[in-house]
């Protein structure tokens, strides 16, 4: 199969990572006989840098005609003091908008090689977990009617949460279809004892079930779901939620864990045409040749399975990069010791060679 992928390597660590995933690819390529091709679509600090601006119109022509897109990260101290559409992180919010990708897929899945890493008590972290997080991406509160007003107490400050039926619909039918191919259940999370907008997404979700029939769901309030990410993890399988419950979620859930290099994440919409990109930024304060690859790597996975519809490909990935962690291979960020310490270089050369 031909594919072209477009490159957003970013700044900071982002173009180690970025490198280290197409490594891994173009082996995937040689193994099943795929032509990958790469464009890159230059984004963040060093687009300032060069053309002015986070996110060049050029740059999302260049993702628009690719099969997706594979993002490193941006931003770092050099334009810390640019004001906001002029900062790195726009070109984010800019590209998610122009590919028009709604739902944002966070895998968090504890290695039990890591488990000490993990802040959890260690009766907790060996049982293990494996959750996808459905987060909403669209829509909500970061999106909704803000503002300064004057009010009975002088000055006020207002965001609104408002979600509309087709938004809470093709989110939730996302988290329906990822729990088909996991272990068939949804945990919905809201604010339904407070919110109105949350007795909708509650009613929306509990129609959309009926076309799932063999999906078991519940619903979760987000304070307890909270608590219960902190004390049983293993117990989620799919989470399915608004845009901020699910920012917030997606980083607890994350740093259970034990690194925020390890986590990689798919953004979708309508279209095949997705973003792939692991969670964490561009690191700044870390040398070069020293951050872990692994979340980008997973994304590019994710990108074979969810994009490309290659999930034997996906699965070589995963495999090759739970085999290196079975022999001992760790960069920094997840080092104890007793293991190997490998650079971004050398655990990729790992991963390669296990594929
Ligand atoms: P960060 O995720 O870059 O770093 C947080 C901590 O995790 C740091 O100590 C860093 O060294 C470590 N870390 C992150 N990725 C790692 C990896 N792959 N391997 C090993 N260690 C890793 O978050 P931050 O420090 O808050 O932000 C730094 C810059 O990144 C800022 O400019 C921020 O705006 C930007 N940012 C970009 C994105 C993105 O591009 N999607 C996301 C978050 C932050």
């Amino acid at each position: 199969m031909n594919k072209k992928i477009a490159l957003i390597k970013g700044d900071g660590i982002g173009p180690e990572i970025v490198e280290s995933a197409v490594r891994v690819l173009d082996r995937i390529a040689e193994k099943y006989n795929h032509k990958f091709t790469y464009v890159d679509a230059p984004m963040g600090g060093n687009a300032i840098d060069v053309f002015g601006e986070p996110l060049p119109q050029s740059s999302i022509d260049t993702c628009l005609k690719s099969d997706a897109v594979l993002l490193g990260a941006v931003g770092g101290h050099k334009w810390d003091n640019l004001s906001g559409k002029m900062r790195p992180e726009a070109g984010l919010l800019g590209i998610r908008k122009a590919l028009k990708v709604y739902a944002n897929l966070r895998p968090a899945k504890l290695y039990p090689q890591l488990k000490e890493r993990s802040p959890l008590k260690n009766e907790i972290s060996e049982k293990g977990f494996d959750i996808l997080i459905v987060r909403e991406l669209t829509g909500g509160i970061y999106f909704g009617e803000r503002g300064i007003r004057s009010g009975s107490l002088g000055r006020e400050a207002y965001d609104t949460e408002c979600y509309s039926e087709i938004e809470i619909e093709r989110i939730a039918r996302v988290a329906f279809e990822m729990a088909e191919k996991r272990n068939k259940k949804v945990t919905s999370i809201d604010k339904a004892n407070v919110l109105e907008s949350s007795r909708l997404w509650r009613k929306i979700v509990h129609d959309i079930a009926q076309d799932y029939p063999n999906i078991f769901v519940e619903d979760m309030l987000v304070d307890n779901a909270a608590m219960q990410l902190a004390k049983n993890p293993g117990q989620f399988d799919v989470i399915l939620t608004s845009n901020m419950f699910g920012d917030i979620l997606s980083d607890l859930a994350s740093a259970l864990t034990g690194s925020i290099g390890l986590l990689p994440s798919s953004s979708l919409g309508d279209s095949t045409l997705g973003l792939y990109e692991p969670i964490h930024g561009s690191a700044p304060d870390l040398p070069r040749n020293v951050a872990n690859p692994i979340g980008t790597i997973l994304s590019a996975a994710m990108m074979l399975s969810d994009s490309f519809n290659m999930p034997q490909e996906a699965k070589d990935i995963q495999d090759a990069v739970e085999k290196t962690l079975n022999n001992n291979y760790r960069t920094a960020d997840i080092y104890m010791d007793g293991y190997i310490k490998c650079s971004t270089k050398e655990i990729t050369d790992k991963i390669i060679e296990f594929i």
